[in-house]
């Protein structure tokens, strides 16, 4: 599964060739979504489809593009799926009223409001009123308290992307238990529930965020780094120790000359992508960093390829959750 390359990057003034191995999303993906398929023609032969509901607020042009690959990795794996699309104009109680039609719909396993809604909508309100059983992102208090609690994965709708992280490092046998862990970012969608995944999985957790004082002394005792800032490039090598696994949660689009040039020097594919697209993605890690890694996620191709399996694999759990 994992590739090992040799990449050139930038370090200073030096261009170094790197041996750290790449952990490939992309491949993690694939497996998870192939065993996910398999269970889906297991629960087919129990009689049932696993069923996905999808809600899109409004015409958010990122947020149908991501809609629209959910819906489709759905027909792929067999899992039955159906579109919400009601207008921007929809108000909490319209859209309080569409969530619990869902949830009294047996053939719903999974509801997934996508993120972000209309600013009058009041968004905690409505993730709360789904059915927590039903809750394949993850967000609703009770998973949340559940996953904090530290009840066992199999009973937990853990978010996706925190999930995918947890995968990502099994599945590359990246060691967990004593690991010193560093996550940089406290959202609810990431960073806390990421850290609350490695405190169960035995690592030692510190989280930091935007007023952590000497943040670079802290990431630099990180065996293993997660990254959930939403800044491009914000890691930078000296904030790194050399041999640790570094995953990069973040999805930056640069679109200047400067900036490739900053991120990816002497990246001929890089640079061709920009030109024929005006942009390129850059993670929250500066890809200099990897240089230095044992073993990093690259982006694009790492822990965001694995939001949308753990999607399809939260959906299916749900299934036999409910069923019993
Ligand atoms: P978010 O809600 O904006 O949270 C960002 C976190 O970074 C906050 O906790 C913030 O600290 C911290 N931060 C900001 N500036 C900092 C600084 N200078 N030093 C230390 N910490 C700092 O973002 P998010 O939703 O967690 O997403 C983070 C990134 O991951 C984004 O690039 C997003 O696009 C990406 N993402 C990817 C996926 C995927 O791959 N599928 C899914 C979700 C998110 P404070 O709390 O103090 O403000």
């Amino acid at each position: 599964m994992p590739a090992h390359i040799g990449t050139r990057y930038a370090v200073g003034m030096m261009t170094v060739v790197s041996t750290s191995r790449v952990l490939d999303g992309i491949a993690i993906a694939a497996e998870i979504k192939s065993e996910v398929g398999l269970e889906v023609q297991v629960a087919r032969r129990h009689g049932y489809q696993p069923g996905l509901a999808v809600v899109l607020v409004g015409e958010v042009p990122a947020s149908q593009i991501y809609v629209r690959s959910k819906v489709k990795t759905c027909a792929e794996l067999g899992i039955f799926s159906e579109m919400h699309t009601p207008p921007a104009s929809s108000t909490t109680e319209e859209l309080l009223a569409l969530v619990a039609g869902l949830n009294a719909r047996d053939e719903i396993d999974g509801i997934l409001i996508q993120l972000p809604l209309p600013a009058h909508v009041d968004t905690a309100r409505l993730l709360e009123a789904v059915d927590p059983a039903k809750d394949v992102d993850g967000f609703h208090p009770i998973n949340a308290g559940r996953l904090l609690s530290g009840a066992p994965a199999a009973q937990v709708l853990a978010p996706c992307t925190p999930a995918g992280i947890l995968e990502v490092l099994r599945r590359s046998e990246i060691p967990i238990a004593g690991a010193r862990a560093v996550v940089v970012g406290r959202s609810n969608i990431v960073g806390k529930p990421v850290a609350a995944m490695l405190i169960s999985a035995s690592a030692t957790v510190t989280v930091c965020h935007s007023q952590t004082r000497d943040l670079a002394a802290i990431t630099r005792e990180a065996d293993i780094l997660v990254a959930a800032i939403g800044r491009a490039g914000f890691v930078t090598a000296e904030m790194v120790r050399p041999g640790a696994t570094l995953i990069d949660v973040g999805i930056n689009r640069i679109d200047t000359e400067a900036e490739l040039e900053r991120f990816f020097p002497n990246d001929a594919a890089r640079r061709e992508g920009f030109l024929k697209r005006g942009s390129t993605l850059v993670g929250d890690i500066d890809p200099a960093a990897f240089a230095l890694a044992g073993a990093y996620t690259p982006v694009p191709g790492g822990v965001g390829a694995l939001t949308i399996a753990m999607l399809m694999s939260n959906t299916v759990k749900a299934a036999k959750m409910r069923r019993g």
